[in-house]
């Protein structure tokens, strides 16, 4: 059967989450009047989501598992869905149903007038502390400045793409993924619909502070050099700085001026530059430790249980 809509929703520990999800998705996509399939990728949960999936899927012939043999993180599991996905329209929802089902009626307007990436703009956001929402807006304003690809701002994972888009989407085998940016990357024609973001429905957030962070190293490092570059700039900032001091200390000196003598003044310089290149390096291992991960050329993910046809 052709299938006009793909649902992916990635599932890590969102057991109660679940039955709630199909129904809403099943009552939404029923009234659209166009078959489509619900991918329930399974991203190594622990807490007995993944009998709950096989049941659902059981139960409903649109429900269809990927399960993957451990955790693999949000954005691989994301991509996997990309890879069993078979409708001509794909969406990416969160599953704890922050995202609002209902929403992706409005996707698929602006899809059918023509776009093929229709992402879903956080207007308002419910039931998260103000800490989330202020590193969030951080994090999508930092990288929306850094990166070369304009990444547009309060948009999370929530989209709608175009066959074609995702048919690209899957020839990048990158390791370190950011679909967000990504599916910024690729072009074709591009639009936002607003949304109100609603509180998670059960359960507590699988993305704490270190995930958040990781998830903006592998956003930055996967769309710039920017951190590259900035040592690059310290660099000819502390040389600039150092080839205006010499002439003006000999000078001092010369008058008698006892303004640099001592050991504080040759510390702090000696700390400061072994500062500076210290970071500098670490920043250089970020990108190899990345390019080693590329280069094994690993599976994305492994999955343990998943429907035959891809
Ligand atoms: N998720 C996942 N693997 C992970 C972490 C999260 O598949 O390692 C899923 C999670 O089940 C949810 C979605 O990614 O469907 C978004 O996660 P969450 O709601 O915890 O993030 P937040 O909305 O708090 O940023
Ligand atoms: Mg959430």
């Amino acid at each position: 059967m052709k299938i006009t809509y793909s649902i992916i929703a990635p599932i890590y520990n969102e057991i109660d989450n679940l039955p709630e999800l199909h129904r809403r998705v099943k009552e939404v996509m029923d009234s659209a009047g166009e078959p489509w399939e619900l991918i329930l990728v399974d991203d190594g949960s622990t807490d007995g989501s993944t009998e709950k999936i096989r049941e659902l899927a059981r139960l409903d012939k649109t429900v269809r598992p990927v399960i993957f043999a451990r955790n693999f993180g949000h954005q691989v599991a994301i991509t996997a869905g990309w890879d069993y996905a078979r409708g001509d329209a794909i969406i990416i929802i969160d599953a704890d149903l922050q995202d609002p089902p209902e929403v992706i009626l409005d996707l698929a307007r602006k899809w059918k007038e023509g776009f093929e990436v229709v992402y879903a703009v956080r207007g308002e956001r419910e039931g998260e502390s103000w800490f989330k929402k202020f590193t969030a807006a951080v994090f999508y304003r930092l990288i929306h400045w850094i990166t070369d690809v304009k990444i547009p701002v309060d948009t999370g994972d929530f989209r709608l793409m175009d066959r074609k888009v995702v048919n690209v989407l899957r020839q990048m085998k990158e390791r370190h993924r950011f679909p967000r940016g990504m599916s910024a990357w690729v072009g074709f024609r591009q639009v936002g619909v607003e949304y109100k973001r609603a509180a998670r429905v059960a359960g507590v957030t699988k993305y704490p502070f270190n995930k958040m962070l990781k998830l903006a190293l592998n956003a930055i490092t996967s769309f710039s050099y920017f951190p590259l570059q900035v040592a690059t700039y310290f660099g000819f900032i502390s040389a600039g700085v150092a080839i205006l001091a010499i002439p003006l200390v000999i000078y001092m000196r010369i008058m008698g001026s006892g303004a640099f003598f001592g050991q504080a003044t040759t510390l702090i310089a000696v700390l400061f530059l072994g500062g500076v290149q210290l970071i500098s390096l670490g920043i250089l291992g970020e990108y190899i430790g990345r390019l080693y991960d590329e280069a094994k050329g690993r599976p994305l993910y492994i999955v343990s249980e998943a429907p035959d046809e891809k």
